[in-house]
């Protein structure tokens, strides 16, 4: 009997500031991965946990057999910034972000592609490129930026793949292999890819190898939307609540291309009366999660 490869799937918890509170719940949901803030997601101020903190942190996920941990950087970062004010905090504190990834062992850093406010398609990814030289440069080899693919909207980048792929190919060459991608499905569907049928989400895929590269995909965020396929809107639904096939996420969680990805769940979880997670209700929709990447056997096997 062949044990078949599957991706490893979590969620993104909220941690408030008890770090390794969120990883026993995330193993008490089933994860066997995690995505955190470092620090507050909307602010400029970068995360600041002591050496202990992240001890306690890297070790409670290691007993739980959770990895990898991947962080989600600040939303302000616009690595794209035609602003030079603007782009030198975005370096300063996706740098300062890394850092901590390392501090934690996490894996991955997933970072929001950025916008060139008008300054051109071109214009935009020559400063991610150059940002991210510089980042590279004073960060540790054992943490990967990822970029996040994004809608579209307004002057954003990262919608198409192409590019993604050319913000990689205008690196250094040594620098090629330390960043990757991850894709998030709420998004593809805002920037218009199809993830309707099977078909359509094996066409995506194929898009995707071709143009960037199935091995540099690391991590999917798994969200279904109400908005409309192609609206350049990023609001994100608890699977079966949007629009977003579950035929077609099945395909793509299944994918024998992408079985090295780690997936996790950026969907909202359920709160009550007072604003106290419900973890039982999220649990039964992270089973549904399980049950979507799992490839059907047959019982001959
Ligand atoms: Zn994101
Ligand atoms: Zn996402």
């Amino acid at each position: 009997m062949t044990v078949t490869e599957k991706m490893r799937l979590g969620r993104h918890m909220p941690t408030g500031s008890q770090m390794v509170k969120a990883a026993e719940i995330a193993h008490e949901l089933g994860c066997e991965a995690i995505q955190i803030f470092a620090s507050n997601p909307t602010g400029w101020k970068p995360p600041e946990h002591g050496v202990e903190e992240c001890t306690a942190f890297a070790h409670a996920t290691h007993q739980l057999g959770i990895t990898p941990i991947v962080l989600h950087a600040p939303y302000l970062i616009n690595l794209a910034s035609p602003d030079a004010q603007n782009w030198e905090k975005s370096i300063l504190l996706l740098t300062r972000t890394l850092q901590q990834a390392a501090m934690l062992e996490a894996r991955y850093v997933v970072f929001h592609t950025g916008s060139h406010r008008g300054a051109g398609l071109e214009a935009g990814i020559a400063r991610i490129v150059q940002a991210l030289t510089q980042i590279l440069a004073e960060t540790p080899q054992t943490v990967m930026p990822l970029l996040e693919n994004g809608v579209g909207a307004g002057h954003a980048l990262g919608d198409k793949f192409e590019h993604l792929a050319a913000i990689i190919e205008q690196l250094p060459a040594e620098d090629q292999q330390r960043v990757g991608v991850c894709l998030d499905t709420a998004h593809l569907w805002g920037a218009g890819h199809d993830l309707t049928t099977a078909e359509s989400t094996r066409h995506v895929v194929d898009c995707f190898d071709t143009i960037v590269g199935a091995t540099r995909l690391k991590v999917l965020h798994v969200n279904d939307t109400a908005v409309a396929l192609g609206s350049h809107r990023d609001v994100h639904a608890r699977l079966g609540e949007g629009i977003i096939s579950m035929e077609g996420l099945h395909t793509l969680l299944t994918d024998p291309r992408l079985t090295h990805v780690t997936a996790l769940l950026e969907t909202p979880i359920q709160t009550d009366e007072q604003g106290k997670e419900d973890w039982e209700h999220d649990k039964r929709h992270f089973e549904r999660f399980q049950a979507l990447a799992t490839v059907a056997t047959q019982s001959s096997m």
